[in-house]
């Protein structure tokens, strides 16, 4: 077995009357880009805050490497936490700003600087020793902020919501960054977001948080592919969920199912479905939304429920689109994308 980076058993938080964190079991490996995500207020800084030793659990037990943490101070313990502030010294070099915690463990200074050069490399920031924080791009702050952190070669590295305060272009810049920089230095990242697509794009593995508990564990895929509850279905994608009657005359079964919108087509109403391995469901297209790159149709089933299909626009033009409201169509996806979500 792979060794382990973190362990966490039976974890709780409780705030006054608010039960933040209400039972968690995870296990992180080493090694791993792991993210928690989940809604405002589900719990995820709450674990991560346990884990860098700034709260205290209310229960359960915290092991970092094998070794139990759970009453140890942060300084104590092997891991190094990210804010999204970057809490950069402002008076101080960048280079500063990244050797600075090396100063305060009585580093030699020549060991510093080679290290401090090192981590602004990781970063790719090494042309950017000598500048104040107040000469950086938000981005490039980011990355100093991660340069300090690596530094110190912590064994997990604890980020909360790091990329929030960027705008959105940038946003994607770094996570792609953020990744590659993890997959290089090899260190255990624990990332907290609440956006689904951030936590899909860049995690080995994906922890999502409901109400103090996690809802499921799982790659990317498993999460987006098959949610293992209402709530993963829901919060991770668009769920698309069939129930009750119209499940039992569409999918054939009784249950809740959901199919993912892009692997819908929409098709002309008159369009049977000859092979078996397909499902098909007639309809009116009650909403059609153009994006760019794809169009949104919104289609009230006969069957009872209504779905969401999205169509790349090889064809389609914004001129087009408006044409498809009110039209009848069938909807035909194949039987392997439809995909049971245990209530
Ligand atoms: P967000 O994405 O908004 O940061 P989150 O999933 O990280 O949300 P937490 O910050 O862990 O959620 O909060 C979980 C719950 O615990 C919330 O209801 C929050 O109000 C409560 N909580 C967190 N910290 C404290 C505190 N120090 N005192 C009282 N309640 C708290």
């Amino acid at each position: 077995m792979e060794a382990r980076a973190i362990r966490l058993q039976g974890l709780r938080k409780v705030f006054g009357d608010t039960a933040a964190v209400t039972g968690v079991d995870l296990e992180i490996a080493d090694g791993e880009f792991f993210s928690m995500l989940g809604p405002s207020g589900s719990g995820k800084t709450t674990v991560l805050r346990m884990i860098a030793g700034f709260e205290s659990p209310t229960a359960g037990r915290i092991e970092l490497a094998g070794q139990e943490v759970t009453g140890l101070a942060p300084f104590e313990r092997d891991v190094h936490t990210v804010f999204q502030d970057y809490a950069l010294f402002p008076h101080m070099t960048v280079e500063q700003n990244v050797a600075y915690g090396l100063k305060v463990r009585k580093v030699p200074r020549v060991e510093r600087l080679a290290r401090a050069r090192k981590a602004l490399a990781d970063v790719r920031l090494e042309a950017f020793g000598t500048r104040r924080p107040s000469q950086l791009s938000g981005g490039q702050r980011q990355r100093v902020a991660l340069a300090r952190a690596l530094v110190g070669r912590p064994r997990v590295l604890l980020l909360d919501e790091p990329l929030g305060a960027l705008d959105l272009k940038l946003r994607e810049q770094m996570q792609v960054e953020l990744k590659a920089i993890q997959r290089e230095v090899g260190i255990t990242f624990v990332f907290v977001t609440h956006d689904q697509e951030e936590a899909l794009t860049m995690s080995d593995r994906i922890a999502v948080f409901n109400r103090g508990r996690i809802e499921q564990v799982g790659t990317p895929a498993e999460i987006y592919e098959r949610p293992s509850t209402p709530f993963v279905a829901s919060f991770v994608g668009t769920s698309n969920l069939l129930s009750g009657e119209s499940a039992q005359r569409i999918v054939g079964a009784p249950g809740t199912y959901s199919i993912r919108p892009e692997k819908i087509r929409v098709l002309g109403e008159s369009a049977h479905a000859g092979d078996p391995q397909y499902s098909t469901a007639t309809g009116t297209v009650v909403e059609v939304v153009y994006l760019g790159d794809v169009t949104r149709f919104l289609v009230d089933l006969d069957a009872g429920g209504r779905l969401t299909a999205l169509q790349q626009n090889l064809e389609t033009s914004s001129a087009d689109v408006a044409a498809y409201r009110g039209t009848r169509v069938t909807l035909q996806w194949h039987r392997g994308h439809t995909f049971r979500v245990p209530e």
